[in-house]
């Protein structure tokens, strides 16, 4: 981009909120709540925070600044503090699970929405805060719903505080409404037009047409970076890996195509690559994820192409799992994604799919996550502050009853609840911990079962990427290193293990490189697993070792992952025990062509089937041992499980 090679402060004020700037700071100062609009790009997210800054807002508390996903929050503050001419963790910082880079002297601080959530359970008032800005509110995240409440609530008893709602779309009467008719501003934006094209027919393999269509404009288009939007990790990698191949094959002959990959699991030096202007006579193809919709704004882009998917996480409370499916996505992001063609010059939007699924077929926007997503640890929090009415909660869309019944349910079983639907003081203890309730449970049980310090790791190393290297050209290589940490009971053993022997090989990279192992996934892991530990510490517990008793690891991974149990069945393989759902055990599983009778597993992912992955074998008595309450009804009649008042 053209802007990129001008020093920073110039940058600045051509960014199209500058112009905005004296509107928006006496905007605030009038208001107690704001709704922002603007385009993506326009500058809402790295210059609002320093205006207010300048303003003098972090002389009463720091200015706070909320996004939907970790990669953001942390490349934004270190685009922020590259700005404002500090380190990360000095005056600007960050604060995401599992990795605080904030400070005393911190003013400005990016955080997930999930963070700042977390934050209202110690403080609800917010009174480290004086300016709190909700950033991609209408991503409508769990977490930024549930803080829209909450925000809400401290604003009454706090008339100072200040509260701003930014969002890249149509949502701002909706957010205004919400937030007492407050005022809508918005950010004029230079925007050019995109011209859009639709496949002529469905397409079967959306990767395969992907691929072509990124070949054709290389190969037949004038020079201008391109976009493409799929949907997750993997997916993207391959398609890097595939397209780099065919552009090898090309030749001289076609100008160089640079390919890049950007998804939140990146190391952020790998993500800042996509920030590099291209070279001359180059051309550029970043592979991302939902994650360029909006959150991060990517320079020089002239051509999206949009198959038009997106993962999304769902929630089914029938079946009792959650489940990311690979979902078409809403008339809105296929606008959103569309726009990021037309910020530099006209541009060109491929939609890999036919003009009448666009009208036709595809919902006007996206279901907020709060109408999908199972919300056992939202309801576990809200619990925890106190917050019992969720039936008067101010949702600004309220969740369906059967989504809270579940949640409700499943925290009872947890012992999370009691039958009131109460916290115990087991979910209290469960609370302070940023996982999941299955997992702040199995920690909690590990405490009483003496195995604190094993089960420590093991959430750790679930909680890290997949820590397993597998290059596409030493498959069988990696496979058989693999298999040398296999432990015969499973997954979560074999975990234990591999972190172990790593830990023991005093944590380097060579033992990573001879076992094929990400050395940076593990690293994290000891991080993860410090953190756990001080929260352990903080609730006076110990952290024991079970010395080598196995036994008594799989007994407390069943006090918490009872409700994800199957049992083999001799024609058709795994089904759950609690809603009869045929699963197979993941080919990547230590258990894989094992036969056990009974089995635990983390989760379920749904590819060509319905698969368990990281699977433990189990004696069926522990069913009946950890969850009497819950396996006595299941085996009789399930209508005489205890019932649950929603309260
Ligand atoms: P908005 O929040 O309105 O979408 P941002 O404040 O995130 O906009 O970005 C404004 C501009 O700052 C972008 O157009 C881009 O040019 C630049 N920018 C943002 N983040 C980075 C980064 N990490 N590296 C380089 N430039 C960035
Ligand atoms: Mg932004």
């Amino acid at each position: 981009g053209k802007r990129s090679s001008l020093p920073m402060s110039q940058q600045r004020k051509e960014l199209p909120v500058f112009k905005m700037r004296s509107t928006l700071m006496e905007s605030v100062s009038s208001n107690q709540f704001i709704v922002i609009v603007g385009e993506t790009g326009s500058g809402k997210t790295t210059q609002i925070t320093q205006y207010l800054n300048d303003e003098g807002y972090s002389r009463k508390g720091m200015i706070g600044c909320t996004q939907p996903r970790r990669v953001a929050a942390i490349s934004v503050a270190t685009r922020v503090a590259e700005e404002f001419g500090c380190k990360v963790g000095d005056e600007v910082g960050y604060n995401v699970r599992f990795d605080d880079r904030t400070s005393r002297r911190t003013q400005i601080k990016y955080m997930t929405d999930g963070m700042l959530q977390r934050e209202a359970l110690l403080d609800p008032l917010m009174s480290k805060y004086s300016v709190i800005m909700l950033d991609e509110a209408h991503e409508r995240t769990v977490a930024t719903d549930i803080l829209f409440a909450l925000l809400k609530e401290a604003a009454k008893v706090r008339p100072e505080l200040k509260i701003i709602i930014t969002s890249a779309t149509l949502d701002s009467e909706k957010f205004s409404k919400y937030f007492n008719g407050c005022p809508v501003i918005n950010i004029p934006g230079k925007t050019f037009p995109v011209e859009v094209m639709y496949a002529q027919s469905p397409q079967m393999d959306y990767i395969a047409a992907t691929l072509e269509c990124v070949m054709d404009i290389h190969i037949n288009n004038n020079a201008g970076d391109i976009l493409v939007f799929l949907t997750g990790q993997e997916e993207i990698d391959s398609c890097c890996e595939i397209l780099y191949e065919r552009v090898k094959m090309l030749g001289d002959a076609i100008g160089e195509l640079l390919i890049l990959p950007i998804y939140s699991a990146l190391p952020s030096e790998v993500q800042s690559k996509i920030f590099e202007p291209t070279p001359e006579g180059t051309r550029k193809v970043v592979f991302a994820t939902n994650i360029a919709e909006t959150s991060i704004t990517i320079d020089g882009i002239y051509y999206v192409v949009d198959p038009g998917f997106s993962k999304v996480n769902t929630y089914n409370p029938r079946a009792g799992m959650e489940q990311l499916i690979v979902s078409p996505i809403s008339k809105a992001q296929a606008n959103q994604r569309k726009g990021r063609a037309g910020r530099t010059g006209p541009g060109k939007c491929y939609r890999l799919y036919i003009e009448s699924a666009f009208y036709n077929e595809m919902l006007p926007n996206t279901i907020p996550e709060i109408q999908r997503q199972n919300l056992s640890n939202t309801i576990l929090m809200l619990k925890a502050m106190g917050i019992n009415d969720l039936l008067n909660f101010d949702f600004m869309d309220p969740p369906p009853r059967n989504l809270l019944l579940s949640a409700l349910s499943e925290l009872y079983n947890l012992e999370a609840l009691d039958t009131d639907g109460y916290l115990t003081k087991l979910g209290q203890r469960m609370s302070q911990f940023p996982m999941d309730p299955t997992l702040s449970k199995v920690m909690l049980s590990s405490v009483t079962n003496e195995c604190s310090e094993e089960i420590s790791t093991i959430i750790a190393m679930l909680s890290v990427q997949n820590v397993f290297f597998r290059p596409r050209d030493r498959q069988q290589e990696a496979d058989r290193q693999k298999s040398k940490f296999h432990h015969p009971y499973g997954d979560h053993l074999t975990l234990l293990n591999v972190y172990t022997q790593w830990d023991n090989a005093g944590g380097g990279q060579q033992f990573c490189e001879i076992n094929f192992l990400h050395g940076r996934h593990l690293k994290r892991a000891r991080d993860v697993k410090k953190q756990i530990c001080s929260i352990i510490n903080q609730l006076n517990l110990p952290i024991v070792s079970s010395r080598g008793d196995v036994d008594i690891i799989r007994k407390t991974l069943v006090a918490g992952f009872f409700m994800n149990a199957a049992k083999r069945e001799a024609s058709v393989g795994y089904k759950t025990i609690v809603g009869n759902t045929i699963v197979g055990i993941h080919p990547s599983s230590s258990l894989y062509g094992k036969e056990y009778e009974y089995v635990i597993y983390n989760s379920l992912v749904l590819t060509s089937r319905e698969f368990m992955s990281q699977v433990t074998s189990i004696e069926p008595d522990w069913l009946l041992e950890f969850a009497p309450h819950y396996y006595k009804a299941v085996d009789t009649n399930s209508k005489s499980r205890k019932k649950m008042k929603i309260t």
